[in-house]
């Protein structure tokens, strides 16, 4: 009975490699954000694990 905490996702933005907080659809699914806040790009690449 072990349980993994969740940790949201992050995406950086291709284009001003601004980091945002994926959005949560499911149990364990993150997605990025639609668009950029900053740059208003659609692209964004997850980021790997991070301590
Ligand atoms: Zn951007």
């Amino acid at each position: 009975m072990s349980h993994v905490p969740e940790r949201p996702l992050l995406f950086a933005c291709a284009e001003c490699s601004v980091v945002h907080v994926g959005v949560r659809e499911s149990e364990d699914h993150y997605r990025p954000p639609d668009h950029c806040s900053v740059c208003d790009s659609e692209t964004f690449t997850e980021l790997p694990d991070h301590p």
